[in-house]
């Protein structure tokens, strides 16, 4: 057993089985078992299947969303998004399984055709920072090509998973074909990677545990999709609105207090506009409301675990350049405070490294090609924004920005129907979008002759 503790109070709140090997293997062999049988129901049926499992996730938005808040610590608000967002993910796949296209192709003396063939059992590896919505991205598509899953939650926030794998049978999804497996990331993920009868791979997470992953992948060319670290720029022209930009430039790294990957952790602002723009954003710092995430009124709940306090926190050591900061509760739980660092040098570990945390770095540029080279100039690439009124500049700078998902006078990312994914070191492969659930199917050509 381990115990799950919540952030926000610093107590135990359950306790939750780590399964053996012996278990993980018993779920891997279910879930090729019921793949059979999954892959042969009916386009419709499965359709209809995926529907009412969203339909149940709907009936339980707010019990989801305040497990959430309870073990993860996320704001209510964002909970209740969380939740709301596997609802959505798995009615958007509900469309796919009638949907699943292969292609006919002219040939010679026959009939050329294409078949997506789904892939078998699919291993899904889920991280602590958005438990809900990155399980449902793997899992969704993945049940609508026909396959079937076994999903580990991260250890310290295995809770929501747990009872969306509840609902999973409630909506009257068959046994095996998704399934909830506690358990530490070196038992029950290394053995996703290890077992022959797992055909692919969804991991997020760290970089480093995301190259393990690969490289183990790679002894049976199994299928892998990474999603792992970011240091994405918020580039900030002197033609932007830069009111708006510094009033929702805290949002666009503070939220669920950094621990996002797609956090813009580097803002980048244009010479002359420099000291405005920290004028303005000095105030909007401060008004990030950090407070009991149960709360309506929460922007920013605490940090996952008193571990990862001290991570973020050695970025932040006595004599770092705090420009200026937020305020966060005292007492229990894991509560670090929103982090302005200015002036930082281009080689400091602030400005190299992903905090995961509530801490921000604020460089200035000098033009156009300044902004792409200090953007670019990261082993990630995963996201970023583009503050100008200059539409022209703003879809040039987002072309010369080696990132997966890039937006222009906003700081939005993720949309369950556009593809989700990172450049360089922040992954390979897609998720999301219209094209998911092919990536969950291989391609088979038949030919029939008919001479
Ligand atoms: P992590 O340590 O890489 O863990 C992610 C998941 O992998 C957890 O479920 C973990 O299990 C498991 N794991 C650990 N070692 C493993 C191994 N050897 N084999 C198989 N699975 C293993 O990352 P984290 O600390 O949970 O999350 C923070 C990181 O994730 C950040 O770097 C962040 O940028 C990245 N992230 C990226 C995205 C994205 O979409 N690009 C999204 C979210 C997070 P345990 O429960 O035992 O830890
Ligand atoms: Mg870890």
């Amino acid at each position: 057993m381990t115990a799950v503790i919540s952030p926000v109070s610093g107590q135990p709140i359950a306790d939750v089985p780590a399964s053996s090997l012996e278990q993980v293997d018993e779920a891997i062999e279910r879930a090729h078992a019921a793949f059979a049988s999954w892959r042969a129901i009916a386009p419709g049926d499965r359709a209809r299947l995926l529907r009412r499992f969203s339909q149940v996730i709907d009936d339980h938005v707010e019990e989801l969303a305040q497990l959430e808040v309870a073990n993860a610590g996320h704001t209510i608000g964002n909970a209740r998004w969380e939740a709301g967002n596997v609802r959505d993910v798995l009615a958007y796949y509900s469309g796919s399984p009638e949907r699943l296209f292969g292609r006919q192709i002219p040939v010679a003396g026959g009939v050329d055709m294409t078949f997506q063939e789904p892939i078998g059992v699919v291993g899904v590896i889920v991280p602590w920072n958005f438990p809900m919505p990155i399980a449902g991205w793997g899992f969704a598509p993945a049940l609508a090509a026909g396959c079937t899953v076994v999903l580990k939650p991260a250890e310290v926030t295995p809770l929501t998973a747990l009872r969306i794998g509840e609902l999973a049978l409630e909506a009257g999804i068959p046994e095996g074909v998704l399934t909830v497996v506690p358990g530490k990331g070196s038992v029950v993920g290394e053995r996703f990677v290890t077992h022959p009868l797992v055909r692919k791979i969804v991991f997020t997470g760290s970089t480093e545990v995301g190259e393990r992953i690969m490289a183990g992948c790679a002894a049976q060319i199994k299928r892998v999709t990474l999603e792992l670290g970011g240091k994405s720029a918020n580039i900030v022209f002197a033609d932007a609105d830069l009111e708006r930009a510094a009033a929702t430039a805290p949002y666009g790294v503070f939220d669920n207090a950094g621990q996002d990957c797609c956090a813009r952790s580097r803002i980048l602002v244009e010479r002359s506009a420099f000291d405005r723009f920290m004028a303005l954003l000095e105030p909007a710092v401060a008004g990030v409301r950090v407070e009991d995430p149960s709360l309506d009124t929460a922007e920013m709940g605490p940090l996952i675990t008193a571990a990862h306090r001290e991570t973020v926190a050695a970025y932040v050591p006595d004599g770092a350049p705090v420009a200026f900061r937020g305020t966060c509760p005292d007492g229990p739980g894991f509560w670090y405070p929103p982090t302005v660092l200015a002036p930082v040098a281009e080689s400091d570990a602030a400005y190299r490294e992903e905090i995961f945390g509530p801490v921000v770095v604020v460089l200035p540029f000098e033009d156009e090609a300044d902004a792409i080279r200090m953007a670019n100039d990261s082993d990630y690439g995963l996201s970023g924004s583009i503050w100008t009124r200059d539409l022209g500049r703003g879809l040039r700078v987002a072309r010369g920005v080696e990132a997966g998902n890039l937006s222009v006078n906003s700081h939005s990312s993720v949309r369950y129907w556009t593809p989700f994914g990172g450049f360089k070191r922040s992954g390979l492969g897609r998720e999301l979008g219209p094209d998911a659930p092919e990536a969950f199917t291989e391609t088979k050509n038949v030919f029939i002759a008919t001479d």
